[in-house]
């Protein structure tokens, strides 16, 4: 039975063995060769059995495995050494038609008759390992799908974070923006030209947040002087010869002066003359984009740039409307006050010395025979003598006085503060220096010509009730004076009722 069971076994094992889906190998490790393989192990290599196990020079076990896996083979065949020590590893063979298998090997070490074998079973797992390479790229494909997903996240934040930051400048820029009609509107309505300095400080900083705003103007000196700065500025004067960029921008070398710590200063042209600087500190709420924002910086540039020229313009306006008023105020071919301010300035200086009681003196003056002097010399050359008589008045009063061409030849000085007495001695001096002005005739260069003026004064007195009397009293002295003989002067309280 024991006999049986012990022939009956081996072969049973030798079935088994043989018919195995599974390849099945017996292996000398030292000698390097098969001892046994099975027919699904010839399959999976690609070998016939003699040529794996029958041949006189039998195949080298370690030459079946893939270049690239030998040396992992290597060293774990060298690890497991000992009986019973068994192992699972995964290796690349090259059948022998070149084609790359995947096998998994599971075996045993055993002693059989003194020496050391391996025992082992191989499966072609290359599907698997195809399929596991896939499913790995698939995750890594997942993965980098997950991290473009998150970069394109923080990409869209960083962009949005982007726009928010642009509409805050934009933001801040358009407020400042919109103070600009504002100001222009309001600086048009302002006739004080300081006013306007003020107005232009004020609104720069308080609607435009702009941080300061300076209006700085050359004086007749040519230094450059603080009209209105908000905040209050200390010194009026500012030092061009600590300030380069500034006297560059003066002299009209340099459109704009920016300093360290952003202070723009526009040169303000009238015509094509630079009067000044407006200068201002970078509005508050840009200040933290205006380093590393061209596009802020420009607008900046030219937002100053702007109202600089604007209140060049402001001014030039100023001072041609200034032009005009004086130009309109006075006569053209004496240079003295015209009638119209004469009228004016008598009314209000009638009205003054009534409410405060104080003198007021008026005086006629009328060239003699000033006919003659057209009809003889010519019309050209009355003009000369009015000419001439004007600018040596304009020069012989006090600056409290008004000298005004009345009419024709005929010249009114309003005196305040004057008695009769006073108007009567000063109307002669005056009629004294006019007999010794020397007149050249336009006609003959070498030679000259004097005139005399009769002139009446009067003041007013409790009797005064309005500045129209004042003015016949003294017309009324003048008649008189031209009556007594010419060239002389005559007061009107002085003149005896006639009978
Ligand atoms: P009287 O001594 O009485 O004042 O004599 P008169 O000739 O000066 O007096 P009248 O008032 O009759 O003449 C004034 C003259 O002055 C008349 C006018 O031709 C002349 N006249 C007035 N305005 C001008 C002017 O702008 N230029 C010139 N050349 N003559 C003027
Ligand atoms: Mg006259
Ligand atoms: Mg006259």
């Amino acid at each position: 039975m024991e006999e049986d069971t012990a022939t009956i076994q081996p072969s049973l094992l030798n079935l088994h063995f043989d018919s195995s889906v599974d390849g099945q190998y017996v292996l000398d490790p030292e000698g390097d060769v098969f001892v046994k393989v099975n027919p699904a192990m010839c399959e999976l290599l690609g070998f016939t059995r003699e040529q794996l196990v029958e041949a006189r020079r039998p195949v080298s076990t370690l030459s079946l495995v893939h270049e690239g896996d030998r040396e992992l083979v290597i060293s774990h065949r060298k690890s497991v050494e000992n009986p019973g020590d068994s192992g699972v590893m995964r290796f690349r063979v090259v059948r022998s038609d070149g084609a790359v298998r995947h096998l998994e090997v599971r075996y045993a070490l055993l002693r059989y008759m003194g020496r050391l074998l391996q025992v082992g079973s191989a499966r072609d797992v290359s599907e698997q390992v195809k399929l596991e390479s896939k499913l790995r790229n698939e995750s890594e494909f997942n993965r980098e799908l997950t991290l473009a997903a998150q970069r394109s996240a923080k990409e869209t934040q960083r962009k949005s974070l982007e726009v928010l930051e642009a509409n805050t400048r934009v933001g801040a820029l358009s407020e400042v923006l919109r103070a600009i009609p504002v100001l222009t509107k309001r600086l048009l309505e302002i006739d004080d030209i300081n006013e306007v300095f003020k107005q232009t400080a004020l609104t720069m900083v308080n609607d435009a947040q702009f941080s300061s705003c300076g209006v700085l103007l050359r004086n007749e000196a040519g230094d450059l002087e603080v009209k209105y700065a908000n905040p209050f500025r200390a010194s009026a004067k500012v030092n061009l010869d600590e300030q380069p960029a500034i006297r560059a921008v003066l002299n009209g070398e340099s459109e704009l002066a920016v300093d360290d710590a952003g202070t723009h200063g526009a040169p303000i042209r009238a015509g094509t003359e630079v009067r000044g600087l407006l200068q201002v500190g970078l509005p508050k709420n840009l200040q933290r984009f205006y380093k590393n924002h061209k596009p802020i910086q420009q607008s900046i540039k030219d937002l100053v740039s702007t109202i600089a020229d604007f209140l060049g313009v402001v001014i030039s306006n100023h001072e041609n409307l200034e032009h005009i008023k004086r130009q309109s105020r006075l006569d053209k071919l004496t240079g003295l006050y015209n009638r119209r301010v004469f009228e004016e300035q008598l009314s209000v200086e009638f009205r003054r010395a009534l409410r405060y009681d104080r003198d007021l003196s008026l005086m006629i003056l009328d060239i003699d025979d000033f006919k003659k002097v057209n009809d003889t010399l010519g019309h050209q050359q009355g003009d000369k003598v009015l000419e001439m008589i004007g600018y040596m008045l304009a020069g012989s009063f006090r600056d409290l006085d008004t000298v005004c061409r009345y009419g024709g030849e005929e010249i009114c000085v309003i005196m305040p503060e004057t008695v009769g007495q006073a108007a009567k001695s000063k109307a002669d001096q005056i009629r004294r220096k006019v007999n010794e002005v020397e007149i050249p005739l336009l006609e003959k260069p070498d030679q000259v010509m004097r005139i005399t003026v009769s002139i009446g004064a009067a003041c007013i007195s409790k009797s005064t009730t309005n500045e129209e009397q004042l003015l016949r009293d003294a017309d009324k002295a003048l008649y008189v004076a031209k009556r007594k003989g010419k060239n002389q002067v005559r007061l009107a309280e002085e003149i005896e009722p006639e009978a």
